[in-house]
Order: structure tokens, then C-alpha cells, then sequence
């Protein structure tokens, strides 16, 4: 995770009411007899834990951070999700993200309850030293909760696989022996698996490439933008270029561009990471027709086949959702789309792939992890990406299905489908 991940936008709404707000659809929709039941059992965590992390400075300081770890519902299994590092991490943002866990790995049925955990901190400040002191108090504070059939951290927005191996580290010294399936996205060398790094865009490619099918447009000839060029982005873009899509736009905080005639994904990421100064796509030395100030979220409202909104949150919004042009949408991001732009996008006939179906790619690889660490026996990389493939085929399909069937938009198609199994689990194990 870099930079600007999880800025706020002026226009958010609250996380948790969004989330409230999903979950409250899905059981009027569901229409349980003891609806009121289980939406007062739902609609809050199991638990969240919060910690005070003094944290020693380089120049001999102490400095007082705030953290939290989050199960919002384990009746499916241990809890899983990641861990964010981000100025604007809130008590309400960490449950509202551990609650859309749940639905997300029910929906990809994985053998998970839904967990998030956050630290408030702006990592950017931090030296390399600072973080990695901080990491490990907060994983020794939250080792009370978490463990390798309770609850499985991961990364998020500014955590990635090193955050991961202070983590394993720091469990294994409270534990006494390396617990290996503790975390996921380690680094391959003391655990990670192969085709991490990947699977969250590979797995929004394969549901764009779903969709296009669905909706009877060859993936060969289809026209795509990408909003953002990070890790989900980028990984999208170069799959589906490499199943002959035409990637016509890109974008990241600096701005957006236009490219007729298509660009190579692969050259772009390589001329952002390598060449520019300000790691920006906008001043790509290739072709370049047009380009746009970030503000315009221009990669959103261009007239293609599929559009990928992979960098924040609260991107198409009420306000702005009459603007978008393209045949599908497949939300590579969290909360890319409000409550208030999904109406607006169904009524213009746009088939939206929701977040807790697109982005599943990632977790699905985490699970994939876990096994292989608990047999301690690892798959060569063709192994993980056609289970993760399968797997993603299989929710996008169960999902379109009860899309067709219900005649109500994919989210809340995905939803029914996750709470009902969170809640038929629940009952199965006479919790409701
Ligand atoms: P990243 O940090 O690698 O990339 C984010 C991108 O967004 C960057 O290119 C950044 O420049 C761009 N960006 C920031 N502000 C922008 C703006 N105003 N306009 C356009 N682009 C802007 O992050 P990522 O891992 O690719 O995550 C992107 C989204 O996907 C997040 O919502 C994240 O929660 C979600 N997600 C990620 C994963 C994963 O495995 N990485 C899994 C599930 C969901």
C-alpha cells in the first residue's frame, strides 16, 4: 500500500452506517421471521479490542498510538482481514471494514468470520525502525485475541508483507515457536504463498471477465478503465490486456490519461515505478490523447465497456453516478460506490460487480496461505491462481444467479448470499 490510499473524500458518509445501512437491505430482503433478532445479533461486533501503544521514537521519545482489533462475526470461523495504518483509521471505520469481512469470505466461501484491525498513525512519519516497534506492540497487544484458529491478520492500506513478518515474528516470541498460519501475505521465504501479491487484481479481472460474458461482450475486443495504478489496478489492467482487453485510461492521485487506442499495462507500471520522478502515470512518455485533474475521477465516466474504480472509497456517489457511461462496473476498491449511486447505476441498466465480490481475490489467496502453512507443504504458483480462478468463477456465478432470480442489483444479490450462510450457520450452531 502507498500513499493516498484512504483519504477521506468530502462527501463521506459514516462507514459503519453504510455498513448498517447493507446489512439492514439484505434482511428485508431475507424477510426471517425473527428479522429483528438477527439484525440486533448482527449489526454490532462479537468484539473489538482496543489498545493504547507506547512506542519509543528514534531520538529517545515516547509516542502514544491508538489501536484496534475488531471480530465482527465467527460462526463460519476464525476471523480474518487486515490491518490498516492510516491517520483517519476510526473506531466505527475498523468495525464497519470487519463487518463487509464477514459477508466477503462467507460469499467466497472460505472457512472465515469476518475480523479488521487499525492503527491510527500516519506511517509516512514513522522511520523504518519506528515501525517496525510499533508494529510488533501492537501484534503482542492484540496477541490476546488473535491465533492461527481465532483470528488471522493481514495487510491493508499501508501494511504490506514486512508488517506481516514483524507481526509472525513478534507472536512466535509470546508463543515460544513460529506459528505460521498466525498472518497472511508473508513474504514467500518464511511462509507467504505464491500469487499474493496478484490475486486481489487477478480476481477483479476474472469477475470483469465474468461479467463481460454475462452481459455478451467479448473480453477480446472490450474497452477498459482503470481508476487508481496500484497493486488492485494494475494487476486488473494486465490481465485482462493479456486476454486481449483494450486498457484505455488510468489514473492515481496526480491525475488521469486517455489512450485511444489502448496502452500496455505492463510498460505503464514499469515507466511509474522506474522512470517517473513523481511516480505518476500522467507523464507517461507513450501515446497520450488526454488528461485530467484528479478531481474529475475521469477514469469513472468514460464511455467503455467495463470500468474498474480501484483506489478509494466514495468514488461514484449520488452526485455523480448519472455521469457514468460504461456497460459494467467492477469494484476493484472497498466502498468505491455509495448506497445513494447504486440506484442510480441499476436504473441506467449498468451491471455493478460489488467490492465483497471483485476484490475477494486477495482473502481467497490469504485462505490458500493458511492451508499450505498448516500442512506446511507449499503449491507451485499454476496451483494457487486456478484455485483462486475456480474459486472466483464459482461467487461470481452463485451470485448472478440470485442477481436473475431476486431481480434486485448484484450487491444486494451478494449480500442475501453471504448473510444468509453467516445466519444459517448461526442457527446451526444455536446462536440465533
Ligand atoms: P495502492 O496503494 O497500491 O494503490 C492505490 C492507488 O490509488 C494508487 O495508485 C494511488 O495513486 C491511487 N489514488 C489515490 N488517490 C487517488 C485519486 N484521488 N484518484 C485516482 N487515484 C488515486 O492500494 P491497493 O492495494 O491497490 O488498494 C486499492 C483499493 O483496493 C483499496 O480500496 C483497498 O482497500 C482495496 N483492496 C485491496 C486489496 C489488496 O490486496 N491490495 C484487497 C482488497 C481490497
Amino acid at each position: 500500500m502507498k500513499k493516498e490510499t484512504g483519504k477521506k473524500m468530502p462527501e463521506e458518509q459514516d462507514p459503519y452506517e453504510i455498513a448498517q445501512k447493507q446489512l439492514k437491505n439484505a434482511l428485508d430482503i431475507l424477510d426471517y421471521p425473527d428479522k429483528e433478532n438477527v439484525w440486533e445479533t448482527l449489526k454490532e461486533p462479537e468484539r473489538i479490542l482496543e489498545v493504547s501503544l507506547p512506542t519509543h521514537m528514534d531520538d529517545g521519545s515516547i509516542k502514544h498510538f491508538k489501536g484496534f482489533r475488531c471480530q465482527h462475526n465467527t460462526a463460519l470461523g476464525p476471523a480474518k482481514g487486515g490491518v490498516r495504518y492510516h491517520w483517519n483509521v476510526t473506531r466505527n471505520e475498523v468495525k464497519s471494514l470487519a463487518m463487509w469481512m464477514t459477508w466477503k469470505n462467507s460469499l467466497a466461501q472460505i472457512p472465515y468470520g469476518g475480523g479488521k484491525g487499525g492503527i491510527i498513525v500516519n506511517p509516512k512519519e514513522l522511520s523504518e525502525k519506528e515501525k517496525e516497534r510499533l508494529s510488533r506492540n501492537f501484534f503482542r497487544e492484540i496477541a490476546l485475541i488473535v491465533g492461527v484458529n481465532k483470528d488471522i491478520p493481514a495487510p491493508d492500506v499501508y501494511t504490506d508483507p514486512q508488517t506481516m513478518a514483524w507481526f509472525f515474528d513478534e507472536y512466535a516470541k509470546v508463543k515460544g515457536y513460529p506459528e505460521y498460519g498466525v498472518v497472511t501475505a508473508k513474504p514467500p521465504l518464511i511462509g507467504g504463498s505464491q500469487g499474493r501479491t496478484e490475486a486481489t487484481g487477478f480476481g477483479t479481472a476474472v469477475a470483469a471477465r465474468e461479467a463481460c460474458k454475462k452481459e455478451g461482450i467479448d473480453v477480446k475486443n472490450a474497452t477498459v478503465s482503470v481508476q487508481g495504478y496500484g497493486n488492485v489496478a494494475w494487476w486488473a489492467a494486465k490481465f485482462l490486456h493479456d486476454w486481449g482487453a483494450k486498457i484505455v485510461s488510468a489514473s492515481d492521485s496526480k491525475g488521469a490519461i486517455y489512450v485511444k487506442n489502448g496502452f500496455d499495462p505492463v510498460e505503464l507500471h514499469k515507466w511509474k515505478e522506474e522512470k517517473s520522478a513523481n511516480h505518476t502515470v500522467t507523464d507517461w512518455e507513450g501515446e497520450i490523447n488526454e488528461k485530467f485533474d484528479p478531481e474529475e475521477r475521469a477514469p469513472l465516466f468514460l464511455d467503455v465497456d467495463v470500468v474498474v474504480p480501484a483506489a478509494l472509497e466514495n468514488q461514484i456517489t449520488g452526485k455523480n453516478a448519472h455521469k457514468v457511461k460504461g456497460k459494467i462496473i467492477v469494484e476493484g476498491a472497498n466502498g468505491p460506490v455509495t448506497p445513494e449511486a447504486d440506484q442510480i447505476i441499476r436504473d441506467k441498466g449498468i451491471l455493478d460487480v460489488p467490492d465483497i465480490l471483485a476484490n475477494a481475490g486477495g482473502v481467497t489467496c490469504s485462505y490458500l496461505e493458511w492451508v499450505q502453512n498448516r500442512m506446511r507443504y507449499y503449491w507451485k504458483k499454476e496451483r494457487v491462481m486456478n484455485e483462486l480462478e475456480a474459486n472466483m468463477v464459482r461467487a461470481f456465478n452463485e451470485t448472478y444467479k440470485v442477481y436473475k432470480e431476486r431481480d434486485i442489483d448484484m450487491r444486494k444479490a451478494a449480500y442475501v448470499l453471504a448473510v444468509d450462510r453467516v445466519v444459517e450457520a448461526m442457527r446451526l450452531r444455536g446462536k440465533l
